[in-house]
């Protein structure tokens, strides 16, 4: 066998699981490559899968420019600013592509630095310690590998009764990659990413209708904070129709019939020029597995995996979006890290309880730790404490009083039990909460940690504050 076909570690898939367990691995003293098939609408292969070409990189730059414009148009005023502002959408576009480029470009330069081989194609396990590769010229090796990690992510799902046909129903990566504003624009699914994309293409014209399946909106986010960002949502102008059942959708003439139902009435109809269907996304794992490679999938495709990622074959590992738990980047990321450590004879652990989410929108949305129906469900007996950002002289600076910041403990031993932000740069805040959880602080804690003032991270000090009816800076209730 060549040297060349000869690893310790093969990863199959470079997005943002697969890539830092190669990066880890490499890092660790290991022989590492990186097999990564992601082919970009123009052809070329990259590295960084779904979250640096399609998701989430992509999505933040245009959520940034059209927050952006939303400012100029809304907020300028108020600060005494008079200006008109003109969309360049191409421009825009230009200033996304721009941004994926240098990021998963990088992704080449930090896996030289580190000797890790990238290797452009499919790849394949065929049993523990082997792997096919096909390379894009069409070549097949057979690699050796002590050990194999599988990162091979997740793609959209589809919708029977509204098929993608690339041009009017599309996904989430066309949806960002639109070259007109659409006057008329349906979202199915008030998830993650159809709020994030409804967001952008409203604060660029569209009218977007969103239908959601579910009478309750954000249904895994606490429910005080579900409320207010839906309130916040229509206020910026997204229709979203709630407990709405899509059962057709036609494409005639260029626009879109889309059927569906709700509580008001059966088979009405919406006419849109564009419809993404954003109903979540499914574990990908077509040709990843030759038959008898030992590696088995739960009834929904996920790679079955342990707590700390092993399959039931022995030394391959599966990460990211393929394997259970949330389908998030950063998730995705320490789970390939550990994998790589664990592989190396190092200590490495996920620790799912804290694992933050993220809603880009604004007002941005973030949360750690349990929601308090879950808490209330638990029967553990707890305290809340809430800090309105209207009570911020940051946030009142910014113009950006809209949200609060909620911190859940428990009564009895004060242990911070979630922490859910709406507000600005929810996203960044949310990152101390999820510091405090890992370091097991208490409320108290958070409470006798100085805060500079005036910044928003205060917010967070005043809802611990406020869990004791000891705020200072908002009414106690
Ligand atoms: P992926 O990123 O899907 O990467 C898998 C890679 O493996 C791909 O390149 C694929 O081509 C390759 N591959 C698959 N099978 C094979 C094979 N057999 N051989 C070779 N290569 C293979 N998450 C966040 O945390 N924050 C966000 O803000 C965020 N925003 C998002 C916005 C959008 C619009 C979308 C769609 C997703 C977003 N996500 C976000 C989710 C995030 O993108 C995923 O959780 C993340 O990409 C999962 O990483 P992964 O490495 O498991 O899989
Ligand atoms: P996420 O998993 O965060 O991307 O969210 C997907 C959203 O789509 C969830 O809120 C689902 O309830 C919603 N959804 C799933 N299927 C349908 C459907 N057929 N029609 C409308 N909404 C749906």
């Amino acid at each position: 066998m060549a040297d060349l076909d000869s690893f310790d570690v093969v990863v199959i898939g470079g997005g943002p699981a697969g890539y830092p367990a190669a990066l880890r691995a490499a890092q660790n003293g290991l022989k590492v490559a990186c097999i990564d098939e992601w082919k970009n609408r123009d052809g070329s292969g990259t590295f960084g899968g779904t979250c640096l070409n399609a998701g989430c990189i992509p999505s933040k730059a245009l959520l940034e420019s059209t927050e952006l414009l939303h400012r100029a148009q809304h907020e300028f005023a108020a600060h005494g600013l008079n200006t008109q502002v003109t969309v360049d959408l191409a421009a825009m576009q230009r200033r996304r592509a721009s941004i994926v480029k240098t990021m998963t470009g990088g992704i080449l330069a930090l896996f030289k630095a580190a000797g890790v081989v990238p290797l452009r194609g499919h790849g394949r396990l065929l049993q523990p310690g082997r792997v096919e590769y096909t390379a894009d010229d069409g070549s097949v090796r057979t690699l050796v590998s002590k050990d194999v990690v599988l990162a091979s992510g997740s793609v959209p799902t589809a919708l029977r009764s509204a098929p993608f046909d690339g041009v009017a129903i599309i996904d989430s990566w066309s949806a960002l990659e639109l070259d007109a504003i659409p006057k008329r624009l349906g979202v199915i699914g008030a998830g993650v990413i159809g709020l994030e994309l409804g967001s952008v293409w409203r604060r660029l014209g569209s009218e977007v209708v969103v239908l959601e399946a579910l009478p309750d909106f954000l249904a895994i986010a606490d429910s005080q904070l579900a409320k207010e960002a839906l309130r916040q949502f229509r206020k910026l102008g997204l229709d979203i129709r709630l407990g709405a059942r899509v059962s057709a959708a036609e494409v005639k003439d260029g626009a879109v019939a889309v059927t569906y139902s709700d509580a008001s009435a059966a088979d009405q109809t919406l006419t849109v020029d564009k419809l993404i269907v954003a109903i979540g996304r499914r574990p990908f794992t077509e040709g990843l597995l030759a038959p008898g490679s030992g590696v088995e999938l739960d009834p929904r495709g996920f790679i079955i995996v342990d707590e700390q990622c092993r399959t039931g074959a022995a030394r391959v590992w599966a990460v990211g979006d393929c394997v259970r738990g949330p389908m998030l980047a950063h998730k995705g990321k320490e789970e390939g890290v550990m994998v790589a450590d664990l592989i190396a004879g190092r200590y490495g652990e996920v620790n799912y309880a804290a694992v933050p989410s993220v809603i880009y929108t604004a007002p941005e949305i973030a949360w750690v730790g349990a929601t308090e129906q879950q808490v209330k469900a638990s029967g553990r007996a707890y305290k809340v404490g809430v800090f309105p950002f209207a009570a911020s002289g940051r946030a009142r600076a910014m113009e950006a009083t809209a949200g609060f910041v909620k911190l859940i403990a428990a009564a009895d031993d004060d242990a911070i039990l979630g922490v859910h932000i709406i507000g600005p740069l929810a996203g960044e805040l949310v990152a101390e909460a999820v510091l405090a959880m890992e370091y097991s602080a208490s409320a108290e804690d958070l409470q006798r940690t100085i805060h500079a003032h005036p910044t928003l991270s205060e917010g967070l000090h005043e809802a611990a504050l406020a869990a004791d009816k000891r705020a200072i800076d908002s009414i106690n209730r």
